[in-house]
């Protein structure tokens, strides 16, 4: 009796995010999809994050804590006690993740498989300490990877040789200096984050499995040769959900909303856009973590207003005492809000283009969702990502920096018009289309990423439950 209950169980995986909503979107849309194919899934993050996130809508994935050493405000708690984040957050959450695996155990929800977000390299240890499947989410494309792994491995020296062009495997050994992530070009040993971020890959060749929220079609040469070095890697993006991508067709879940938001969401984006000409409007948004100076800000509302093109302008609470003083945050050609839908924005017919940080998640949507960009790339990963946007994909041009690294009110004008009314704007958004069709393409039956979450499904459904 016993044996039978164990073999109707189903495959249990821990999804262990990192704590930033940058992260915990992909990872989110792919427990949503292992749940659809049969898997059980527990999402974990961490209890400081966790406490700010909005109540997940009805989707049957239940939600569990750890601790990353600072239950009272995370990363700026540590920042605040000038204590290294990651340094604790491996002690407390290895520990932590333990005992929740063990409770879950107890409470007769045993784990299988843990699935970590790759900035949590820790999470392999555990797996291992315990007996369990463990699988690397890498939630940057396979182009930034390559980079970091150059780094990790010794074979991209630190710090870069100013204007020399870096040599890199594929269409990446045309890269600038510049162009790299903002921890290499602004290289500071000892830097934590940079030291994050490189570290991903320290162990990753013992997971037993490598995902990445990317396609293959998209980065296909990269793609190549990365398997060459890790076999068990698999495209398995975009991590959008299908009735984005299919413009409601095949639906695989009928939720409203995109779930487990930090932020509060604004309806009155829909409604304002739907008053909109079609494809007239400027999307403007910088992601959730950059902030930018105040200088920036002013250029940004300026350049807009000078535009004469409407604006959908995010501006985060935090960042809102920046904009200049008395800009309308609503008018006939502009509203500004602190956190909208971005799916649903991206989606709606009045969006013409999309200003961007490059965050690889808006990229990713924009891209699989048709919209050209302006690539205004601020920090992090973003300027390689604003160099394949431009370069490789062809689907944005990217705004100018000064020599102070702002972008100039007239030069946010100038890519916004060449976007929106140029002859250029009709090749970007030519070029958006084929890639929109091709990522719906890749997670559809039978497509790539399809292929891959089908396999990494069936490997996980022989485990021995
Ligand atoms: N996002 C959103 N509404 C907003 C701003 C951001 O839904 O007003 C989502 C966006 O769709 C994306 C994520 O937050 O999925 C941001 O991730 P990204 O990698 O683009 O940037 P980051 O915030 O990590 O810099």
């Amino acid at each position: 009796m016993e044996s039978e209950t164990k073999a109707a169980r189903r495959v249990h995986c821990v999804v262990l995010a990192y704590p930033a909503q940058g992260h915990i979107n992909p990872l989110l849309e792919f427990s949503k999809r292992l749940q659809h194919g049969g898997i059980s899934i527990t999402l974990v993050c961490t209890r400081f994050f966790c406490n700010k996130l909005q109540k997940l809508p009805d989707s049957n994935i239940a939600v569990e804590t750890i601790s990353d050493g600072f239950d009272n405000g995370g990363i700026d708690e540590a920042e605040s006690q000038k204590i290294n984040y990651y340094d604790r957050f491996r002690e407390v959450g290895t520990q932590t993740l333990i005992e929740l695996i063990e409770k879950l155990k107890r409470t007769g929800k045993p784990v299988d498989c843990i699935i970590y977000d790759s900035f949590l390299t820790w999470a392999l240890e555990v797996s291992r300490k315990l007996g369990l499947l463990g699988v690397s989410f890498l939630t940057q494309n396979l182009a930034v990877d390559c980079i970091y792994e150059h780094v990790n491995k010794g074979k991209l020296q630190l710090p870069l040789v100013k204007d020399e062009i870096i040599s890199l495997p594929a269409w990446l050994s045309s890269l600038e200096p510049w162009d790299m992530p903002s921890f290499l070009y602004e290289y500071e040993p000892g830097n934590a984050v940079l030291d994050l971020v490189v570290g991903q890959f320290s162990n990753i060749e013992k997971a037993d499995w490598i995902l990445c929220n990317s396609f293959y079609e998209l980065e296909i040469e990269v793609a190549d040769w990365m398997r060459k070095i890790w076999p068990n890697l698999r495209t398995i993006g975009p991590t959008i959900p299908y009735k984005f991508l299919n413009n409601n067709n095949d639906k695989l879940e009928d939720e409203e909303d995109y779930g487990f938001s930090v932020f509060r969401s604004s309806e009155e984006c829909t409604k304002w856009l739907d008053n909109q000409p079609k494809q007239s409007v400027a999307f403007v948004s910088l992601g959730t973590l950059v902030s930018v100076s105040e200088e920036q800000m002013e250029e940004l509302a300026m350049g807009l207003t000078d535009s004469g093109i409407n604006f959908l302008w995010v501006v985060r609470e935090s960042e809102e005492a920046k904009l200049p003083k008395d800009f309308p945050r609503k008018s006939l050609k502009g509203l500004v809000v602190s956190w909208c839908h971005q799916l649903k924005v991206l989606s709606h017919e009045a969006i013409g283009c999309f200003v961007t940080h490059c965050g690889w998640n808006s990229t990713l949507e924009a891209l699989s969702l048709g919209v050209p960009t302006v690539a205004m790339p601020l920090w992090s990963d973003q300027r390689s990502n604003a160099k394949i946007i431009k370069d490789v994909w062809k689907i944005g041009v990217r705004s100018e920096f000064d020599e102070k690294g702002v972008v100039r009110r007239e030069a946010l004008k100038k890519s916004i018009w060449e976007i929106m009314k140029g002859e250029r704007g009709i090749e970007v958004k030519s070029n958006a289309m084929k890639w929109k069709n091709l990522a719906a393409k890749a997670v559809n039956k039978g497509g790539s990423s399809w292929n891959n979450i089908e396999e990494f499904m069936d490997i996980l459904s022989h485990l021995k439950v």
